[in-house]
């Protein structure tokens, strides 16, 4: 692995000033700049993209409910994990997303390896986009279904393999927001083609939600599907068997994941997702600060319209000074397409001695030959933070 440079060695990283210690002429330290083994670095690294991970209010609910109830959830939600805080989370969910019952987890991961083979099983048939994420994938394996790729976003490739298959049960999945492109899934022509197809749809939307829509809701809302308000007349009654899921420890800065949908279908996910069943449920500390941060995303708006107007900068300022590829994204994830393995890493190099830190994204994450440098901006970031980043980048260049 060494030798075909893919060996990963983790840094150790902190915020560089506690954040509750932040002085007012600070705040642009807040989410931004970290301490990455031992050296100050302004990072373009985290999926923090609403910059909530540090926020105060946050911060206060959890060390509240701490005090509240304790620091462990003690058992698994379905014996005695399930606290007044998690009751309270899951119904905030659900109204943000505005589907009728959501259910909490305490990872995304864990959710989708629980949730695919609660869907589907032996003789069931699975159309996966080529570029899904791990999660969705070891679900899918885990299910014992039958699993067919389609390439990504490619929906007649999608169209035809549903066409051909017999099996009782079909079962589309999908990424919302790719995580290593940023590309966005059309939702729309997916739920028209499972309706078509007979088929159930999965969607993962952990880089859409607290990004997408007007309030956060995330992908349903950015093509009008569904919003804070409900369900869209033209959508109504043609959700039963889409199946939303979105993760809490990136845009909303916490942890854990909630999937949405039929109340139905909720349930019998909860009785039969087994890292569900057979995990100790997430501290209730853990649910009241999702609490907080479901509240800031939903009410404050500004987040996103700096966290757009971030990425217009960064295209911009890109565009034509270095000699990478930055591949187009409407969302908070920025990838800057480098190609080899070994240039990446020189260039994450590079970025680091001027004292910025971009991960650099290799095989078997992303395709053979498209090592990339994922930037990640998130509304924490001021516009010279950004001007910072592009000017590292086209010394790195040179
Ligand atoms: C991060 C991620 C997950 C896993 O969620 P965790 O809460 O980090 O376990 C699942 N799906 C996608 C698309 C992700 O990017």
């Amino acid at each position: 692995m060494a030798q075909a440079h893919l060996l990963r060695r983790r840094r150790v990283v902190a915020p560089l000033l506690p954040p509750q210690d932040l002085a007012a002429d600070q705040e642009h330290l807040r989410g931004t700049t970290y301490l990455i083994n031992g050296q100050q670095r302004l990072s373009f690294g985290s999926n923090d993209y609403l910059g909530l991970s540090q926020h105060p209010m946050v911060i206060a609910a959890a060390q509240q409910a701490a005090s509240r109830y304790g620091v462990g959830a003690t058992a698994s939600p379905l014996v005695c994990g399930h606290s007044p805080a998690h009751e309270a989370l899951e119904e905030e969910l659900a109204r943000l997303v505005g589907l009728p019952r959501a259910l909490y987890f305490y990872a995304g991961y864990a959710a989708n390896v629980g949730l695919v083979p609660a869907l589907v099983g032996k003789g069931d048939a699975i159309f996966s986009d080529v570029l899904n994420h791990a999660c969705l994938i070891d679900g899918a394996r885990l299910s014992r279904a039958d699993i067919h790729v389609f390439a990504h976003r490619d929906l007649n490739a999608l169209a035809q393999a549903l066409a051909e298959s017999t099996a009782e049960r079909k079962l589309v999945i999908t990424d919302a927001v790719f995580s290593m492109d940023g590309t966005i899934a059309d939702v729309p022509a997916l739920l028209t083609l499972c309706e078509q197809h007979d088929a159930w749809l999965l969607i993962d939307d952990a880089h859409g939600f607290g990004v997408l829509g007007a309030h956060g809701e995330g992908a349903l809302a950015h093509w009008g599907i569904a919003t804070m308000d409900g369900v869209a007349p033209a959508w109504q009654g043609r959700l039963d068997r889409l199946v939303y899921m979105a993760t809490l420890g990136k845009a909303a800065g916490v942890a854990g994941a909630f999937v949405a949908g039929h109340p139905d279908v909720v349930e019998w996910i909860m009785q039969k997702a087994r890292t569900y069943m057979f995990a100790t449920a997430a501290p209730a500390m853990i649910a009241e600060a999702l609490r907080a941060s479901v509240g800031l995303i939903a009410t404050e708006g500004w987040r996103r319209t700096h966290l757009a107007s971030l990425r217009e900068q960064l295209r911009t300022g890109l565009a034509q000074a270095v000699p990478w590829d930055l591949w187009p994204s409407d969302t908070a994830i920025q990838p800057l397409v480098i190609g080899r393995n070994e240039a990446a890493l020189l260039v994450m190099g590079a970025l680091d001695r001027s004292g910025v830190w971009v991960p650099a994204i290799r095989p078997p994450t992303v395709p053979k030959g498209t090592a990339r440098l994922r930037i990640s901006l998130s509304s924490a970031h001021t516009e010279g933070q950004v001007t910072q980043l592009i000017e590292a980048l086209v010394e790195a260049a040179r």
